[in-house]
């Protein structure tokens, strides 16, 4: 019965962030995981650590993140799938920026027992010409991962991140030519996950062109209101 009933609170705590390059799944994501105390699996994070740590995985991926591209399936699968066994995600995880592809969902599948129906999805929906503002100025702490906006959300001290004094730098794939590929492969790849999401689990589309603590309010009420 314990066993039981830990299942059904892991799986409310499962939870899937979908939306193209820019929509703010990093943000909502990150402060959904600091207040409800759950892992959050950020693959793009991940990727970057993997990268500038020098390993194996990392110098496999590097080629394809910084032009835009997504890095293959099986690279992510085995990456995300080794992280889901950990104990800290018994309980449930976050994922924010997995999957991207129909066969990275149905690796998901597999990995997570073979359903997503516990998953609560929020695919969260920004007007393209948002997307590229937002992109365009977007800095990064290349230390602590911290992400500022030059307009809307500027560090203190321009160009210094305010959490550990490092300096900022624009992601190489937040460049132009690389954010065009980005948005190319998220229509032709990640969007037909939302149709996949949809028929199989929990669904909430989500119009993140709003201030991000409204959009926040949003999740945490549908979180609370749901099974
Ligand atoms: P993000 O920080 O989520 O925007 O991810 C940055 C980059 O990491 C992406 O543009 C991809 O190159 C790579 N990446 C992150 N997650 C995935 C994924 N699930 N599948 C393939 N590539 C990914």
């Amino acid at each position: 019965m314990a066993d039981v009933e830990h299942g059904v609170a892991a799986l409310a705590r499962r939870i899937v962030f979908l939306g193209p390059p820019g929509a703010g799944k990093g943000t909502q994501a990150g402060r959904l995981a600091a207040v409800r105390g759950i892992v959050r699996i950020a693959t793009g994070d991940m990727l970057r650590d993997a990268i500038a740590q020098g390993t194996a995985l990392g110098k496999q991926a590097a080629p394809f993140i910084d032009r835009g591209g997504l890095v293959p399936d099986e690279l992510l699968i085995g990456m995300v799938g080794e992280r889901i066994g950990r104990e800290d995600c018994r309980d449930g995880f976050i994922l924010d920026g997995f999957p991207r592809t129909l066969r990275q969902a149905e690796g998901l599948e597999q990995m997570t027992g073979g359903t997503p129906s516990g998953f609560v999805v929020f695919d969260i929906e920004v007007p393209r010409d948002e997307l590229l503002r937002r992109l365009s100025g977007r800095r990064l702490c290349p230390t602590c991962q911290a992400t500022y906006h030059l307009q809307t959300n500027p560090p203190a001290t321009v160009g210094v991140c305010d959490r550990d004094g490092s300096a900022l730098v624009q992601r190489e794939d937040d460049k132009e030519t690389a954010v065009a590929l980005r948005l190319s492969e998220y229509d032709a790849r990640t969007k037909p996950l939302i149709e996949y999401f949809r028929a199989r689990s929990r669904f909430h589309s989500i119009d993140g062109y709003r201030p991000r603590d409204v959009v926040f309010g949003e999740l945490q009420g549908l979180l609370e209101s749901g099974p």
